[in-house]
């Protein structure tokens, strides 16, 4: 891992690389990339950035404006584990030339500029981020069976999820985690403990410290549990991350995906937040003998974090299909409180962390979210709860999925959004808190581009289970 552009082309040098990829993330948080020769780019190149047609990323520049600018960040430089010739990964940030400056569209400058609004507002000199991504790994083939056959399952009388496992008239299920059944059973119902194995040893060699690996709840689902980071590394780590499972489960004949809820009647794919705020050296989230060994500052973090969820929604939860996670029963939440060791409520605290290790989890972001643009979500509506000093709705001990819905009517108990549209409606009302580092041109760029590409399109479709 290099410091500066000499020791760049050392570490080239030395891996024997032909070819430099470039790569930036779009406002959905897609990777993009695009391959020089290592022989075509001298150090001016490397510093002053790399040219592209900024018109054909969705929602970026007009056709007329479309010059754009890629700035290597080289000390994020890695090898790229899959590629036959030797090449080097770069992370970019995007350069718009014609303001002379870091692009306000361009996720990854967004997060650097949060950062950067953590240490100006005196809050904090730094923001840790642990984000937890599940998957599901299908076999390439059957990928559509399992999800078509998902559709049709129907609620049984007794109210539980019709399970095909149990059906007899499904197959052999020998060896099968059954609904809910994957958490998490030896091998051979665990069938995917070499491919697992693998995906942590290949992010190991990408740099990312993996801490373990291990079967989810769902039927086919996996988790990887890797070290925290600031906000801007744990977000390049999210790329990377996708990137190495997508990649191992493909070459194994394999499709990974992240999506929220692939499955009917069976968990999602969460990305569960870690986070805390750091300052001279000192965990803010830390004050022993209160609820949770919380400081004020944290309850007044999750206060902000509460209060502007519905908004944050539209960063954390970006599709269509999240919406349908969040529902009761599956380790999702939905009721906007938080609690202590209570994997049902929008915010856990997890129990005895220590000084060092006390942060908050936030559970209701997925993967469909951009990272850099999610995690600077989060830290910004936390921020705002430090500064107006909000309290937090809660702690709620309860099994929050026990709750009715009329209870939840009577007590003004806060829920999340139930749909996308839902969310961007929120984010509309409530996005001042967002201002310091998000401009009006690009929230509403990503607002349109929520109704254009999701909303509206989902909207207008009719559904196998509405047939
Ligand atoms: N898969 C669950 C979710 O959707 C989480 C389950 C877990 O990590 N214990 O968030
Ligand atoms: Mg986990
Ligand atoms: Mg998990
Ligand atoms: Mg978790």
């Amino acid at each position: 891992f290099v410091n500066n552009v000499d020791e760049f082309y050392k570490f080239c040098e030395e891996n024997d690389v032909k070819f430099v990829d470039l790569r930036f993330t779009d406002i959905k948080g897609a990777w993009h990339h695009l391959t020089y020769l290592l022989s075509a780019l001298d150090k001016d190149m490397l510093t002053n950035g790399l040219p592209f047609d900024g018109s054909s990323i969705e929602a970026w520049q007009p056709i007329n404006k479309s010059d754009m600018l890629l700035k290597p960040d080289i000390e994020t430089a890695f090898l790229d584990p899959f590629t036959a010739d030797p090449t080097v990964i770069v992370f970019c940030d995007v350069f718009d030339i014609y303001k002379g400056q870091l692009y306000e569209k361009c996720p990854r400058s967004i997060a650097k500029k949060a950062l950067k609004y953590l240490e100006e507002s005196g809050v904090g000199d730094v923001a840790y981020f642990g984000p937890e991504n599940e998957f599901f790994i299908f076999d390439d083939v059957q990928i559509k069976d399992e999800i078509n056959e998902s559709y049709y399952r129907v609620d049984s009388e007794e109210g539980e999820w019709n399970d095909p496992s149990r059906n007899d008239d499904f197959g052999n299920i020998g060896h099968r985690p059954r609904t809910k059944g994957g958490y998490f059973p030896v091998a051979p119902t665990d069938s995917m403990v070499d491919l697992r194995a693998e995906m942590m040893q290949v992010l190991e060699e990408v740099g990312l410290e993996v801490v373990l690996g291990h079967h989810e709840v769902a039927q086919a689902q996996g988790e990887i549990g890797v070290k925290f980071g600031t906000l801007v590394e744990a977000a390049d780590n999210v790329q990377k991350y996708k990137y190495v499972v997508r990649m191992v489960a493909h070459l194994n004949g394999k499709t990974a995906t992240f999506m929220p809820k692939p499955l009917f009647g069976d968990n999602g794919n969460g990305m569960h937040v870690h986070q805390s705020i750091w300052k001279d050296g000192k965990n803010l989230f830390y004050k022993e003998g209160e609820y949770g060994n919380l400081s004020e500052t944290a309850r007044h973090y999750m206060g902000g974090v509460l209060k502007h969820a519905k908004a944050v929604a539209a960063f954390t939860n970006a599709t269509t299909n999240s919406y349908k996670r969040l529902i009761p029963g599956f380790e999702a939440p939905s009721i906007l409180t938080y609690s202590s060791q209570n994997r049902s409520a929008s915010i856990r605290i997890p129990y005895g962390a220590g000084e060092k290790a006390t942060r908050i989890e936030t559970r209701f972001p997925d993967s469909s979210a951009c990272p850099y643009l999610a995690f600077t979500a989060l830290l910004l509506a936390g921020i705002d709860g430090i500064k107006n000093k909000y309290e937090p709705v809660g702690p709620m001990d309860i099994d929050l999925f026990e709750l009715s819905l009329d209870e939840i009517r009577e007590k003004g108990i806060q829920q999340m959004p139930h749909t996308l549209r839902e969310a961007v409606e929120s984010l509309i009302q409530d996005n001042e808190f967002l201002k310091p580092v998000m401009t009006d041109t690009f929230l509403n760029t990503y607002k349109d581009y929520k109704f254009e590409t999701q909303i509206w399109p989902d909207e207008s479709r009719p559904t196998a289970f509405e047939f």
